[in-house]
């Protein structure tokens, strides 16, 4: 289940707690139902006296808590681009200092998003591909499974998120789903950011760089492990200025923008994985509390971008 995932420790309220006591001896507040749009992220918090661990688990996708304060827990599910919507269950473990344990299924309910879409028409095999082509394609997907194969559990980022660039979202950004001469394409699973090239790329958190290198369609990329499950994806990419392994602060310069990949002009793509969801990465910006973002509206403008 690709659908689900989750970032942790933040301070926001977009779950409303209300208390309940279990059978067992610790009184303990569980979360009340939730929900999340499509490519969204939503927090999700448990407390009560004692509690020492709390495992979460959406579908086949483990979910990651993290202490806030003594006696309280919270992470950040997120829906897949493309998760179905309908009703999923947050399955909830958790353990008290005095050894006791309690468990809940948490309902939580996914919901379809309104992505733009663009539908044209191109002369038939506009995009047919060399076997070279398709090969270079094949190692670039298995590059790209292999960095997202085993995430840090620790987590490594501090809330607020940084802006990778200080450009704005492009018109054609997240979740954009192309259909050439009646076929759907894969929606657009991260956000352009209209970068010029040569604008500098900062880590949008403290993390591990996991991936370095030029592809066919993300051109020169540099993936991040934030640990817990969270990764982020900074695509097109000129110059690097990180190598695989290293770990990086939020607001290091990982590389310079630029134009490189199947697009059509410079721009960043800026991509997040949570859970293995493919979340719209500005969520980390408004949803994480501590941001400079929290109350701003993104404005969009126009540029040609692709991927
Ligand atoms: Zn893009």
């Amino acid at each position: 289940m690709k659908a689900l995932a989750v970032l942790s420790l933040i301070a926001g309220l977009l779950v409303v707690v209300a208390p309940a006591y279990g059978a067992d001896a610790t009184k303990i507040s569980w979360p009340k139902a939730a929900e999340v749009l499509q490519g969204e992220v939503v927090e999700v918090r448990v407390s009560g006296d004692d509690l020492v661990a709390v495992e979460g688990r959406m579908g086949n996708e483990k979910i990651y808590f993290y202490p806030n304060s003594a006696d309280s827990f919270s992470a950040i599910v997120g829906a897949d681009v493309e998760a179905k919507p309908g009703p999923m269950k947050l399955l909830l473990k958790l353990s008290s200092r005095a050894g006791t344990y309690s468990q809940r299924e948490i309902p939580f309910k996914i919901k379809a998003k309104a992505f733009r879409r663009e539908s044209f028409s191109v002369p038939p095999g506009f995009d047919q591909m060399s076997p070279e082509t398709l090969e270079e394609i094949r190692r670039e997907r298995e590059l790209f499974a292999r960095a997202f194969a085993a995430p840090a559990p620790e987590r490594l980022w501090e809330a607020p998120f940084l802006r990778p660039v200080p450009h704005e979202a492009s018109a054609s950004s997240f979740g954009l789903r192309r259909i050439i001469n009646g076929t759907p394409r894969a929606p657009h699973s991260g956000t352009d950011l209209s970068s010029p090239a040569g604008t500098e790329v900062v880590a949008t958190n403290h993390g591990r760089v996991v991936l370095v290198g030029n592809f066919f369609f993300a051109g020169g990329s540099v993936v991040l492990d934030h640990g817990g499950g969270l990764f982020t994806m900074y695509f097109h990419l000129s110059e690097f200025k990180v190598e695989e392994g290293a770990l990086v602060k939020k607001g290091d310069v990982l590389a310079l923008s630029g134009a490189t990949g199947r697009v059509t002009g410079a721009h960043l793509h800026w991509g997040a994985r949570l859970a293995n969801a493919r979340i719209d990465p500005l969520e980390l910006l408004s949803k994480v509390p501590g941001g400079s973002e929290n109350s701003r509206e993104v404005k969009t403008i126009t540029n040609k971008t692709e991927k």
